[in-house]
């Protein structure tokens, strides 16, 4: 008999924690509190758009598409995407606007053109960058770090002896300023920060791997949209044997002694030698298992950022945006200290626009163009939500309808919005943290929870733990989970 396993929450960590414990024999099911499936990773509909909800940045394709291959199917069967040409239109409030292209010669080219500078500090960044994702995936984003053997890997001396050269007692900001000649760059650059929710006057230079993977490896995007990724991953897993439980909340795990014995909803308990926790791992200690001791540290790290979110259904399209755009505040540093120090929304955020219509034709009627609008926040912490929202819309239309010199708000023609509170209420993450707990300390890897815990048989897998927020850590996350897991 196969033994049973139980998964906590169908984030895209759970579900590729339910498939690989499928495919190691396990009979697997996973309980969720929503009617869906996905947490961040899902769709809404307003009239005749559609929008995906949360993440919109595909990178490390690959790691989706091992899924599949793991399970002997052809990924290209359930899901397909394709590589961005464009990675991103940077707008600045001077006029200056950026084609950050994916084909690297362009890129430096566009930058010589429009900054008139030598584009080689750039070129060496990016090779840079690269080299600190080479020298640091192995280590810190592939294994666990909390784990003995991972020490003891010769992977893990060559990260030591290149320490220097990984930047680790510097803030990107630092490190940007030193390596770029252009301010315009370093604002470009100081944003990756923001791909796991930190600050980059605080968050360590190390992570100026992340331009690596869209500038190195690139962008991608699912012909269907991001939600597909769901719904592929999905489909595999059914296919698997994983059995889903939608809109059943677990109530608590059930230990004894120092044993999982299975969990409990609404409806029952229902037995399982082990549970893999893709509930934030904050709420997982405070709802599921408050009994247990929560390692303080761990929990009390500063949490990521979290957004707000527009969508609006635009009645016009507009060939200067593409897929990814962004049009970046004046003042980035005062924009950092509003959100991680002041709790607020500065006056001239950075405002990102995603169109995902640009790629799948059918999210919005043609001519139209579905505008998911975002903008960093802090997380909740009992700020006065319906002001604040009211507050960046306002400033958000102003920005945008300057910048484009088109009156934007008169083309919204559907619209719904997204903020900390919604996400904690419909993902259940702390605060409405998008990616866990930031990396604004330099230890921040080391603190974040491991992928297993003190009681025997119980895992965490997802954004919150070991090694992070976002879709391929998250990936990476199921997959170091179930390796800690014996057959
Ligand atoms: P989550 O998506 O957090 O889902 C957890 C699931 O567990 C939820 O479905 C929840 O209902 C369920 N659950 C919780 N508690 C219980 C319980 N007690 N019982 C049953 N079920 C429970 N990442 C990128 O890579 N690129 C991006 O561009 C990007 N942009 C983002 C934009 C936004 C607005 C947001 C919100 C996130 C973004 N992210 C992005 C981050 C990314 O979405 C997340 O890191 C990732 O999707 C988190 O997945 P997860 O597996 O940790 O679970």
């Amino acid at each position: 008999m196969a033994k049973e396993a139980i998964v906590i929450g169908s984030g895209i960590a759970g579900i590729a924690a339910a498939i690989r414990l499928a495919l190691k024999g396990y009979a697997v099911s996973v309980f969720e509190a929503n009617e869906y499936p996905g947490g961040k990773l899902t769709t809404i509909q307003l009239g005749n758009y559609r929008f995906d909800a949360g993440p919109s940045l595909f990178t490390l394709p690959y790691l989706v598409d091992e899924l599949f291959e793991l399970a002997g199917k052809n990924p290209r069967d359930y899901f397909s995407y394709r590589q961005l040409e464009m990675l991103c239109h940077y707008f600045y409030e001077d006029g200056t606007v950026l084609h950050a292209y994916a084909d690297r010669e362009k890129f430096l080219q566009e930058v010589e053109n429009k900054l008139r500078i030598d584009p080689l500090p750039l070129k060496e960044y990016l090779e840079h960058s690269t080299y600190i994702f080479e020298r640091t995936r192995h280590s810190f984003l592939e294994k666990s770090l909390h784990k003995f053997s991972t020490y003891i890997s010769s992977d893990i001396l060559k990260t030591v002896s290149s320490m220097r050269k990984l930047h680790l007692f510097e803030s990107m900001h630092e490190v940007n300023q030193k390596s770029l000649n252009h301010p315009k760059l370093v604002q470009l650059f100081d944003r990756f920060a923001t791909y796991n929710g930190s600050n980059p006057y605080k968050a360590p230079g190390v992570l100026n791997s992340i331009p690596h993977l869209e500038f190195g490896i690139g962008s991608y995007f699912p012909m269907e949209g991001m939600h597909q990724i769901t719904m592929a991953c999905k489909q595999l897993a059914e296919e698997s044997g994983v059995k889903f439980h939608f809109g059943e909340r677990v109530q608590n795990i059930r230990i004894s002694g120092k044993k999982v014995t299975g969990i409990e909803t609404a409806k029952g308990f229902y037995p399982a030698e082990l549970v893999i926790s893709n509930c934030d791992v904050k709420q997982s200690y405070r709802q599921l298992i408050p009994q247990q001791k929560a390692p303080k540290k761990t929990l009390e790290q500063e949490p990521s950022s979290s957004a707000l979110i527009f969508y609006w259904g635009m009645k016009q399209s507009f060939p200067e945006l593409d897929v990814h755009n962004i049009f970046f505040s004046e003042d980035y540093q005062n924009e950092f200290k509003a959100i991680f120090e002041e709790k607020t929304v500065c006056d001239d955020p950075t405002v990102y626009i995603h169109i995902s219509s640009k790629v799948v034709a059918a999210d919005a009627p043609q001519g139209t163009e579905n505008w998911f609008v975002m903008v960093n926040v802090p997380g909740d912490q009992g700020q006065d939500w319906e002001k604040l929202r009211s507050n960046v819309r306002k400033q958000v239309i102003q920005k945008i309808s300057r910048i484009l010199q088109t009156d934007i708000e008169s083309l919204i023609e559907e619209e719904d919005y997204l903020d900390p509170l919604r996400i904690s209420e419909r993902t259940n993450s702390f605060a409405g943290a998008l990616y866990g707990a930031s990396s604004n300390d330099r230890m921040a890897a080391f603190f974040r929870h491991p992928n297993f815990s003190r009681i025997n048989g119980l895992y965490f897998s997802g954004g919150s733990v070991h090694p992070g927020g976002g879709i391929p850590l998250c990936l990476l996350s199921a997959k170091i989970t179930t390796d800690l897991i014996p057959d």
